[in-house]
């Protein structure tokens, strides 16, 4: 074996909720667990900075507080963290077979068992205002976000069934709701347009873009422009929802994992298993509809299990 090549039972790839959940669950069953972080240590929760909705934090949490405590549970009982980034994969095809993983593109890591949480991306629009006020009232979340804007004026941006969707649970919640549609009509079903348009606190504006994100420290309005008259407006608003789609972390899996359309990695059934034996998926990188901390928490327990049961399977084959 070369110095840069090791041997486990049980790789997980990713510091979300998902992977460290796995961690804990992977551990505590002695299957050894190496956990690589990735580039964004602690996952998309760190970006964040109230957690509201995880049981279990009755006054609530902030993003990186709550990862931090899920890596230390993790490593409690055993979980080796490291930081880095799975760079290549070359999976086997075999039931028992070895799954190779390069780790920044030198460390070569042959597992029995691989749990993938590399979770999703958030598109964002990428104007500058926008990112200055990530965390300040702009939010790639309604579910997450949208009860901290309650009877407040915030606007949407999107134009799938997740904007629709989104944009309606807010109208719930928030004062009015403005959506900003980019072309000339919505991408989503016809079913959403109709609740879309039947929400009395919900307004359209169609071939509308933002032009600017209005505030210093927080957000305070938005200026929107009419891409076909160059015609802008303003209006007060303390929360922007940019609902423009996710993107699945799975390049490196192409070819090798089932997916659907959009890069989302297929499990099978109601388990975590992927279309190849000792791969299993959780979070985010597998679940385009809920994509919340706690249901990433649940798969990636589900995945810790999966992996156990399957280790379980070898060894009666082999004994
Ligand atoms: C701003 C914001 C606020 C949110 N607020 C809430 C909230 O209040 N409540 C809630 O329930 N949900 C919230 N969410 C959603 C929640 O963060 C996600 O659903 C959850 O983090 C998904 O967990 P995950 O483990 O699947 O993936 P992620 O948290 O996305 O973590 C993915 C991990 O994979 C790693 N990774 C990626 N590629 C590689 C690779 N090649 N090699 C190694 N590692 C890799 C990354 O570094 C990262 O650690 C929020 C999301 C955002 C963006």
């Amino acid at each position: 074996m070369s110095d840069n090549m090791e041997k486990i039972k049980c790789l997980i790839i990713g510091s979300g909720p998902a992977g460290y959940t796995a961690a804990i669950y992977a551990a505590r069953a002695d299957m050894k667990p190496i956990l690589y972080t990735g580039m964004e240590p602690g996952g998309q929760l760190t970006t964040t900075t109230e957690v509201d909705n995880f049981p279990g934090y009755p006054e609530g949490i902030d993003g990186p507080t709550m990862m931090v405590q899920l890596q230390q549970q993790a490593e409690r009982f055993g979980t080796e963290v490291r930081i880095g980034m799975a760079t290549a994969v070359q999976f086997s095809k075999e039931q028992g077979g070895w799954h190779k993983v390069t780790i920044d593109g030198v460390t070569e890591v042959h597992a029995q068992t691989v749990i993938i949480s590399t979770g999703a991306t958030a598109k964002w629009l990428g104007l500058p205002s926008e990112q200055k006020l990530r965390g300040g009232g702009v939010s790639a979340c309604a579910v997450c976000d949208g009860f901290f804007y309650k009877n407040q004026d915030v606007a949407i941006v999107g134009a799938g069934d997740t904007a629709a969707e989104e944009a309606t649970y807010l109208s719930n919640i928030c004062k009015s709701v403005t959506m900003l549609v980019r072309k000339d009509a919505m991408r989503a079903s016809k079913a959403m347009q109709h609740r879309v348009n039947n929400t009395a606190n919900l307004k359209v504006y169609y071939n509308t873009e933002v032009d600017e994100v209005i505030g210093d420290t927080v957000v305070e309005g938005l200026r929107m422009v009419n891409n076909e008259t160059n015609e802008k407006m303003e209006i007060p608003i303390t929360g922007l929802f940019i609902a423009i789609g996710h993107k699945p972390n799975t390049d490196i899996f192409s070819g090798q994992l089932d997916m659907d359309e959009t890069g989302y990695l297929t499990t099978h059934g109601k388990t975590t298993h992927t279309n190849l034996p000792g791969i299993f998926a959780c979070g985010d990188v597998q679940d385009k509809d809920y994509r919340q901390a706690i249901t990433a928490a649940g798969t990636g327990c589900m995945a810790a299990l999966d992996a156990e049961r399957y280790l379980a399977t070898l060894e009666v084959a082999m004994a």
